[in-house]
């Protein structure tokens, strides 16, 4: 049967497929199909579909019919899925355990589900969970090509924010240097990597920075991947006495300062008390990827600030590239992202 399909090169299919499955516009009874390098999407409204895309009338095979949690529990959960982890955010209990037995008696190729116990916390911006089916909180989570393997109950880890990295991803150039002064376990680092530029991770969280240099190994690009535990003020400062490269040789403490062509701040509560580090890191041209949460009714305004307060007592020009909510984070709150390029003034 004929429907309409968006057509995009194979190669930028899981960004519009994200980007479709997000706006809820993906006709789940039909396949997705490739031919001739090119992807057609199923859509159930080609009006609705973003400027920018090619919408085409195509014949598409049913899907075969999978039992879906929804199937056995008569209503839709909403979940999300991490690698063979399901995550719930449920408040009642009851409800919970209910919809976690129909995820592993589904179709889903699922072994554990997990309930949000807590907010993310602390410095580590770890979160507690409730095992309800399964055994551990350990997977490997795939994004954009790349594997991830990462334990939910020692590290911080969002699938949420994969179109969000994939877009700072995408502008690194080969023979960078980039900075990642909070990287986890590496879904910043590790793609940047694989443009062909040198990075440089740090992170507080020692189980975070073991993940970072076992992903780096896992995706190939352990050789341009360097991981620092520590805390990014005391590494770039050299106080830190914890320096190791990604295959387990302690590094030489080199000086990062002046080093970095791109840093990612990925701490949005408090990237403003790390500005000073940053400039400190920036070479002659840097572009820095900040990440704040604000209010809507000036969401870019106090990270504006505080940036050219700072940089600009360091000597550079600040020009804001890219103003971009990337997503709500609470009634009222936002977070949202600046990319800002630093020139050293003439
Ligand atoms: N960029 C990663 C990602 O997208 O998954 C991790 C982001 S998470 C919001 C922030 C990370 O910063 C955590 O892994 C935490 O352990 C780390 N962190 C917090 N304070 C730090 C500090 N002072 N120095 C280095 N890392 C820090």
């Amino acid at each position: 049967m004929e429907v309409p399909c968006v057509r995009v090169p194979r190669e930028d299919g899981e960004e519009a497929r994200r980007e479709l499955a997000d706006a809820d516009l993906i006709a789940d009874g039909y396949e997705i199909t490739v031919e001739d390098g090119w992807l057609y999407i199923p859509v159930v409204d080609p009006e609705a579909v973003p400027e920018g895309f090619d919408v085409v009338e195509r014949e598409a095979p049913d899907r075969e019919t999978q039992t879906a949690p929804a199937d056995l529990l008569g209503f839709d959960p909403s979940y999300e899925r991490l690698g063979d982890i399901v995550i719930l955010d449920e408040d009642d209990p009851e409800r919970a355990a209910r919809i976690a037995r129909a995820v592993v008696e589904s179709d889903l190729p699922v072994e554990t589900v997990l309930n949000k116990a807590s907010k993310v916390k602390g410095e580590t911006r770890v979160r507690e969970w409730d095992l309800l089916e399964g055994e551990g909180t350990e997977t490997v989570h795939r994004e954009y090509g790349f594997e991830y393997a990462l334990d939910l109950a020692a590290v911080y880890f969002s699938p949420r924010l994969a179109t969000e990295r994939h877009r700072v991803t995408e502008q690194v150039g080969e023979h960078e240097h980039v900075f990642d002064m909070f990287a986890g376990v590496g879904p910043f680092a590790i793609p940047a990597a694989a443009r062909g530029a040198r990075v440089v991770g740090v992170d507080v969280n020692e189980r975070a920075v073991e993940y970072l240099r076992e992903n780096a190994r896992r995706n190939g690009v352990a050789d341009r991947v360097t991981a620092i535990h520590g805390d990014v003020r005391d590494v770039v400062a050299g106080t830190s006495d914890e320096r190791w490269s990604s295959d387990g040789v302690r590094d030489v403490a080199p000086e990062y300062e002046g080093w970095a062509g791109r840093i990612v701040m990925n701490l949005p509560h408090s990237a403003d008390t790390f500005l000073d580090t940053a400039v400190s890191l920036a070479g002659e041209e840097c572009v820095l990827h900040y990440y704040d949460i604000a209010h809507d009714e000036d969401p870019f305004g106090p990270g504006e600030r505080a940036i050219r307060e700072v940089a600009t007592t360091d000597g550079y020009d600040v020009d804001v590239e890219t103003r971009r909510v990337v997503r709500s984070y609470a009634p009222h709150e936002l977070n949202v992202c600046l990319d800002v390029r630093l020139s050293r003034s003439a």
